[in-house]
């Protein structure tokens, strides 16, 4: 499974059956076909890095209703820019400088519930993260976790930006966030990473107010791994451009894309930015735009219902599995696909071995593991055809 050899098995590396979802540990999400065929085309070729810039930023326009867009090396590489583009504004000394930011704001207010391991990618730019707020709802010792004036309080003039990772759950409600955030005139910066589909998403933030939002080009978009999205205000765009491209630039002869910023604004050609270590190539940027003009064109509500009839059938085998109980959660309750939670529960299989054993085999076999804990794992029916759900499913069986 499957009969012909991978270029993984080419050199050696072990292929992995993907019932996890879109993880980037295990490559993302499969890129569109017609995404590898641009990039193998723009592999022959050459192009302006700021001309393609300037034409995905279009693209992003167009499908988010943002004044501009930018394509970073990942959600992640764009929530560097983004941080670095709020502390940094249009100031070449600062974002020269940068990750150093003495004499600049460079806060930013996060409520506490939304610190996840990701937003080492803020603080890679030289922002300092306060959070503010409690975790008492998560442990019952109350009924809030961040009241709206926990967020204000907390936004001085050392504030560069106000965080929120958007999740259907994610409180308090972003549009509070972005009133508060507005009336101290700071800017309200979204990891929305893996919030599509629904492909509304795409709008929903920028008609919410955000000034940038930040969306994974490797997940549902199905463009290259290395690419992310990041929407927003055209000044804050304009400032992650100018410390993200290559800078190595004669000033008498940079003409840089006016669409991407305007060079009369701008004291010369800035230094090479924080950035610059997150490139993005040709391919890549080719690649995300094919991907980003099919994905907007998909449609989604066909493809939730595939994951959901596989979810299904996944469900009905493993269920009649002896020791094994199984859910499915709902489409965008805790993931934009619906999963398979499959309990051990009182059964003596150890919930992690046979996840551990699952990930030996070759080929390795992913399914979640985030319930652990509770004796569950998950199976994610998105990065599967059919016939790799029945083999998953025969594997599980196998360990059990
Ligand atoms: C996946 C993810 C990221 C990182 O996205 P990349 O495109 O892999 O850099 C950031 N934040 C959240 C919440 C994510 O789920």
């Amino acid at each position: 499974m499957p009969d012909t050899p991978s270029v993984y098995d080419e050199i050696g590396v072990p292929a992995v059956i993907n019932a996890a979802g879109t993880k980037t540990r295990i490559g993302g999400s499969l890129i569109r076909e017609e995404a590898v065929e641009a990039m193998a085309d723009a592999a022959t070729g050459f192009a302006r890095i700021s001309d393609l810039q300037a034409r995905a930023s279009d693209l992003v326009s167009e499908v988010t209703g943002a004044e501009a867009g930018y394509v970073a090396s990942g959600a992640a590489s764009a929530m560097t820019l983004g941080a670095a583009a709020a502390i940094a504004g249009d100031d070449p000394g600062a974002m020269a400088r940068l990750p150093d930011t003495e004499g600049v704001p460079s806060e930013i207010v996060m409520p506490r519930t939304h610190r996840t391991g990701y937003d080492h990618a803020l603080r890679a730019a030289g922002a300092e993260i306060v959070d503010v707020g409690t975790n008492d709802y998560h442990l019952g010792t109350g009924a809030a976790n961040v009241e709206p004036w926990e967020i204000a309080d907390a936004i001085t003039d050392e504030t560069a930006a106000v965080g929120y990772v958007q999740k259907p759950y994610t409180q308090p409600p972003l549009e509070t966030v972005v009133e508060i955030a507005h009336d101290h005139g700071v800017p309200v910066i979204v990891d929305a990473a893996a919030e599509l589909p629904p492909a509304s998403n795409l709008t929903r933030f920028i008609d919410l107010g955000v000034d940038l939002v930040v969306f994974s080009g490797g997940k549902a978009i199905r463009g290259p791994q290395s690419t992310g999205i990041l929407a927003g205000r055209a000044d804050l765009v304009e400032s992650a451009a100018l410390q993200h491209l290559d800078m190595h630039a004669a000033s008498e002869a940079w003409e840089p894309p006016e669409s991407l910023f305007d060079v009369r604004d701008i004291d010369g050609v800035p230094r090479q930015g924080i950035g610059r270590s997150m490139k993005v190539g040709k391919e890549e940027l080719v690649g995300l735009i094919r991907a980003l003009e099919l994905f907007v064109e998909e449609d989604h509500d066909a493809l939730v219902a595939e994951w959901q009839a596989r979810a299904e059938r996944i469900g009905d085998s493993l269920g009649a599995i002896e020791g094994l109980t199984c859910s499915i959660t709902g489409a965008e309750k805790t993931a934009v696909a619906p999963e398979v939670v499959a309990d051990l529960g009182d059964s003596p299989v150890d919930a992690a071995d046979l996840v551990a054993a699952l990930r030996r085999e070759e080929p390795r076999v992913y399914v979640g593991a985030d319930g652990l804990h509770n004796s569950e794992f998950t199976v994610n029916p998105m990065c599967l055809t059919d016939e790799e759900a029945d083999y998953v499913v025969e594997r599980i069986e196998a360990n059990i």
